[in-house]
């Protein structure tokens, strides 16, 4: 069976076709400045076929238009006719305390995907668009909502409610939510087959470093806590995210710097994090070759990070009184050996012991790179949301 898996962003359109049967990619593609004169759509196919055009891709109609043209062209498509896909998985970023699940879109659930739209104005609209322009495209396909907090939806009580009046969470849904579910998720259905252990027998620290990053602490299989909260600026220091800083900052630095609200958010969300530290970019890879040169604001920005990541470890090993594994996944946790190292540093007393050399190879490929002797496994698992996401349509659908 094919299942087409489909994230839409406000200007962009990331699909790939899966072969279900084999749980292999059949082809891929991203199409990006949707709603530009110059839409960019690279295109990824079968025998490494690539194809990069820039055109006019007024909306997500014609976006969703020319990757079907694209999967079914018949020197480098995949499919003879669209009707050999015989589902859609659709990422939709918040779901709220309304699913806890993946579902099939109906009516009734593309409403509940709206009523969550307060909780991430700038996400759900454009997963609501996504969904529409595949309805109308291919109106008899079914369907399913995979959606980025529902992992988490099994965090307790007394860990997703703020230390603030309980009415703000009854009257506007104030909690936390956590994101990045459809990725930790996979990640621990994976370590489970590594390990050879029942999901439900081990507890996982799941280390999502990307230019987002976001930890979960699961326990039995089931998420319990998670860095993200109310919206993905809480936690982890990131690409330009700030992360978890002290409340009363925000009046003082819209006190300082003269700036508004909404300037004030924005500034937290794209002008901090390790771009804000450094001065000099948000990814690892200029940062590490900037403090290899001896940048001290780069070299900075690294241990910041690092820190963190060690300190939410840690915290989480408490949470679940030990663990299992220690997964790092994302760009930076996948590629980047440094900051593995200085993540895992000193954490011996806990069962971490890091086998340096295997440390060093492991990059973009999974691996386990632990001690021998150690009681805790630390694995380096690429992820794989978008199989995840195809996982569940086939669970969803029984198909
Ligand atoms: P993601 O959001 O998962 O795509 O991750 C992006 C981050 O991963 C950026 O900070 C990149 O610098 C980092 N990254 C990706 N590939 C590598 C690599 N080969 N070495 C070091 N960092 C990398």
């Amino acid at each position: 069976m094919k299942v087409l898996v489909i994230n839409t962003g406000s200007s962009s359109l990331k699909y790939q076709l899966m072969d279900m049967d084999n749980e292999i990619s059949l082809a891929k593609g991203l199409c990006e400045r949707i709603g530009f004169y110059d839409s960019v759509h690279k295109y990824y196919g079968k025998d490494n076929y690539y194809n990069k055009t820039t055109k006019n891709i007024k909306n997500h109609l014609e976006a969703i238009d020319d990757m079907l043209s694209y999967l079914v062209n018949e020197d480098y498509g995949v499919i003879g006719d669209i009707n050999e896909i015989d589902a859609i998985g659709h990422r939709v970023v918040h779901g709220g305390e309304k699913f806890s699940k993946s579902v099939v879109i109906d009516n009734y659930v593309l409403d509940g995907i709206r009523d969550c739209i307060d909780l991430a104005p700038l996400h759900n609209p454009a997963n609501i668009i996504g969904i529409e322009a595949c309805l109308q495209e291919m109106p008899d396909t079914p369907m399913v909502a995979v959606f980025d907090t529902a992992f988490h939806q099994t965090i307790p009580m007394y860990a997703y409610i703020y230390a603030i009046p309980f009415e703000l969470y009854e009257k506007h849904a104030i909690r936390k939510y956590g994101f990045h579910g459809t990725s930790h998720k996979y990640i621990a259905n994976r370590t489970s087959e590594i390990l050879k252990k029942p999901l439900d027998q081990i507890n996982i620290v799941s280390c999502h470093l990307g230019n987002g990053a976001s930890i979960c602490a699961i326990k039995q299989g089931k998420s319990v806590e998670t860095s993200m909260g109310f919206t993905p600026l809480s936690g982890l220091a990131m690409g330009t995210r700030s992360g978890t800083i002290d409340p009363a900052l925000i009046s003082y630095i819209m006190e300082k710097e003269h700036m508004t609200a909404e300037e004030t958010t924005n500034y937290l969300n794209k002008e901090s994090g390790v771009l804000g530290i450094s001065g000099v970019s948000s990814d690892f890879r200029d940062l590490l070759k900037a403090s290899s040169e001896g940048n001290e604001r780069a070299k900075l920005a690294i241990n910041v990070f690092a820190y963190r990541v060690k300190k939410y470890i840690a915290e989480y090993i408490g949470v679940m009184n030990g663990i299992d594994a220690l997964v790092f996944t994302a760009g930076i946790g996948e590629n980047n050996a440094l900051v593995r190292r200085l993540i895992t540093k000193e954490m011996e007393y806990m069962g971490i012991k890091l086998d340096v050399a295997k440390n060093e190879q492991a990059v973009g490929i999974e691996m386990n790179i632990s001690k021998k002797e150690a009681n805790v496994q630390i694995l380096v698992i690429p992820t794989n949301e978008e199989l995840e996401i195809a996982r569940e349509c086939k669970i969803v659908l029984n198909i």
